[in-house]
């Protein structure tokens, strides 16, 4: 067997395939394996996420259905038990994301890498594939260190996102030669392009209410922590938003931040009420940080329409109203995405319905398999990315090794 690409999906590939007794070689571009694990959930590497399997598919974006077989079949807890019989200890933290007890990623890639050897896997490093193709009988992969021929070939190449790690897109190429469809790889978990926030660059906001809207329309809300960025918004919520909205047209949308999601507006109103009482004789701009961070004063008021050195005791009920507004409605234009070598994960890639979704075998061509991020799903954060990659690569590995036995 032939595994192109030494990261998650490769490797686990490799490692059951190797196990399940087929001579695995596996070619990869980069001086080692998992440089992309290296920096996941940085540097501490959230490995999976303990939820239940039902609770999974919650949280996988793309083709959830396709994912049914591997993850049942390889579930967190099987990723758990096996990286756990390697040798590797891991905790369970906040929102059931798993890592390792040592916080270091190496560890994960290590032992995985480590048990591969142990199992008589040939790695070529430093070896990059330029093509594929079929000759009838056998796989032909070219590469810069010269032919390499198998009757079974596993394309893990990833995505084309953080292409520094290796992974440049190269998969797409490689899956049309056998006939396969791409549907466009766009940014997925990313930072949010927005106008106007500079002046909030680096404020970190939490227990803020998020909301995307369409052509006027509430599409997607999310509740949790966000940063502000130069050139527009990131953090937990947002990533889980791009993942949502990166195939929309951005004219049609905007992006609103409520600041005070507990409150509705007559307490919010009442809130202001009590704060400009308490507090009398001082101007707005003192008095607002009772509410919000500093940071943020400035742009309330000026959205608002209120003079910050405007002594409380004389503000209106109208500009109450706005000033209300404006805390629960603080509204920003979506520009796009950060650019998708920027993204944690790529959206789109191998059309899964050209995949058999029990074995991960092309339906176009035989002994052909795909696994990871190459393919056509994604996930939220938490852990839920590897753990696709985990098991897409164990079927293939598993069914790629099967293939081999039936020659
Ligand atoms: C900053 C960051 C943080 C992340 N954190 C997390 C996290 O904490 N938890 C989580 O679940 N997910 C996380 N992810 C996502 C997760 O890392 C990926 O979804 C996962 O690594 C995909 O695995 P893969 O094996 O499919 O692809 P990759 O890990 O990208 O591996 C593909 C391999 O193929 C090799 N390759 C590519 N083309 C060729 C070629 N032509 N010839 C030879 N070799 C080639 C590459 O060099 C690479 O080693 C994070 C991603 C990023 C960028």
């Amino acid at each position: 067997m032939l595994v192109i690409g030494a990261g998650a999906a490769g490797l686990m590939c490799a490692y059951k395939a190797s196990l399940d007794g087929a001579r695995v070689t596996v070619l990869e571009r980069n001086e080692k394996a998992g440089k992309k694990i290296y920096i996941t959930g940085k540097g501490r590497c959230n490995v999976t996420n303990a939820c239940s399997v039902e609770k999974f598919f919650d949280n996988v974006c793309s083709n959830p259905k396709f994912l049914y077989g591997a993850i049942h079949t390889f579930s967190s807890k099987d990723l758990m038990a096996l990286l756990n019989s390697l040798g590797l200890k891991l905790k369970v933290e906040r929102g059931e994301r798993v890592f390792p007890e040592s916080d270091k990623a190496s560890d994960v890639t290590n032992c995985l890498y480590k048990a591969c050897l142990n199992n008589g896997v040939i790695f070529q490093f430093n070896t990059t594939v330029l093509n594929t193709k079929h000759n009838g009988k056998n796989f032909e992969v070219s590469t810069d260190k010269g032919l390499f021929v198998d009757d079974t070939l596993v394309i893990a190449v990833g995505g084309k996102s953080y292409p520094v790690t290796g992974s440049k897109g190269d998969g797409y190429a490689f899956a049309k030669s056998f006939g396969h469809s791409i549907i466009e790889p766009v940014a997925a978990l990313s930072a949010i392009l927005a106008d106007n926030t500079k002046p909030l660059a680096g404020l970190s906001l939490k227990n803020v209410t998020a909301t995307v809207y369409e052509n006027g329309k509430k599409i997607y809300s999310e509740f949790g922590e966000m940063l502000f960025t130069h050139q527009g918004i990131s953090g937990p919520i947002i990533l889980t938003l791009s993942s949502l909205i990166n195939r929309k047209d951005c004219d049609r949308l905007s992006f609103e931040i409520d600041l005070k999601p507990a409150l509705d507006d007559k307490k919010l109103s009442d809130r202001l009420l009590r704060d400009f009482a308490e507090n009398k004789n001082k101007q707005i701009c003192n008095v607002l940080g009772l509410l919000m961070p500093k940071a943020l004063i400035e742009y309330v008021l000026r959205e608002s329409k209120i003079s910050g050195d405007k002594q409380v005791n004389s503000i209106t009920k109208e500009e109450r109203n706005r000033l209300v507004g404006a805390v629960k409605h603080l509204t920003f234009k979506i520009q796009g995405l950060y650019p998708i070598d920027e993204a944690i994960v790529t959206a789109g890639g191998v059309s899964v319905k050209e995949i058999n979704p029990k074995t991960m075998e092309s339906r176009l061509c035989k002994g052909l398999y795909f696994a990871g991020e190459v393919l056509d799903v994604d996930c939220f954060t938490g852990g839920f990315n590897l753990q696709t990659a985990f098991s897409t690569g164990f079927i293939a590995g598993m069914y790629g090794a099967k293939n081999i036995q039936k020659e």
